[in-house]
């Protein structure tokens, strides 16, 4: 089924790789201009040549979404380029613990809460005020089932991904009258760079990780774009401040 969408213009962060480059690919598949965000200039450039490859049409901005400056920045080079901003998918995120509660540092706190917390308020700060001028848009927010229940060992990153449900479901009624609809995808365990980085170099911690799912195996970077696309569309136009679970059964549980 082909999706509709009455916007012509994506913006997607953390690009560079996995969730968010599959997720730009499959903007760009649909025929939408897709501004492409990362901290990650190599990777987002190489999204970008995937993009023009299939003849579709993208930019990329180099962003650091925890710098107010750089988050004000990547909306200047969207609107210079395409004049509009459609649909935002925030989806930069970095998940660094390896321990207990007590065990986690203040660095790690302040990194993990920047980028997952602070970046996706910056983003929505300042991509609200450009949807409301247009007369609507579609914002998702990339949270984690970390964000519906307990993450033991990885408590921050829990809380981090709790919170960004919380800016959605908050922004999702300010602006519900407005034409603008905020969502939330919150995947389970999906094969991508970070996933390898915490489980590949232990097989039997990858089988376990795997069998935890009800459908037995972890999912795939285009199981979530396909759900990021359908928030987006103009098929989920009554759908707003809820938070998709996208994770083989795992909170069904
Ligand atoms: P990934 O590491 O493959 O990609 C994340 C991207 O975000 C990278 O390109 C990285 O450069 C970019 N990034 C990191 N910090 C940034 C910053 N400050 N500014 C701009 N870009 C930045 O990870 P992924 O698995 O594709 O994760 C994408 C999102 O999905 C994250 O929010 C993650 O928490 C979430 N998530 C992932 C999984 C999983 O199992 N992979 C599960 C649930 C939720």
């Amino acid at each position: 089924m082909s999706m509709t969408f009455s916007g012509q213009v994506a913006m997607v962060t953390g690009a560079a790789a996995g969730i968010g480059r599959a997720t730009a690919l499959a903007f760009a598949a649909e025929g939408l201009k897709v501004v492409v965000a990362d901290l990650d200039s190599e990777g987002g450039e190489g999204t970008v040549a995937l993009i023009h490859a299939a003849g579709g049409e993208a930019i990329f901005v180099r962003c650091n979404v925890t710098k107010d400056a750089e988050v004000q920045h990547l909306m200047a080079e969207a609107i210079t380029a395409f004049g509009r901003v459609d649909y935002a998918f925030n989806n930069a995120g970095i998940e660094i613990e390896k321990g207990r509660l007590s065990e986690g540092t203040e660095d790690e706190f302040d990194a993990i809460m920047g980028v997952n917390v602070k970046g996706v308020w910056l983003c929505m700060k300042y991509q609200l005020p450009l949807m409301l001028a247009q007369g609507g848009g579609a914002i998702v927010n990339t949270a984690s089932v970390a964000g519906l229940g307990a993450a033991p060992k990885m408590s921050i990153y829990a809380a981090s991904k709790h919170a960004v449900i919380g800016l959605t479901k908050s922004a999702a009624i300010e602006y519900a009258k407005k034409k603008i609809r905020v969502n939330a995808v919150c995947p389970a365990v999906i094969d991508t760079d970070m996933y390898r980085r915490a489980h590949e170099a232990d097989p039997k911690k990858a089988e376990f990780v795997a069998v935890m799912h009800p459908v037995g195996r972890i999912g795939t970077v285009n199981e979530i774009a396909s759900a990021v696309l359908y928030l987006c569309s103009d098929g989920a136009s009554f759908t707003t401040g809820h938070a998709l679970a996208v994770d083989g059964g795992v909170t069904a549980i």
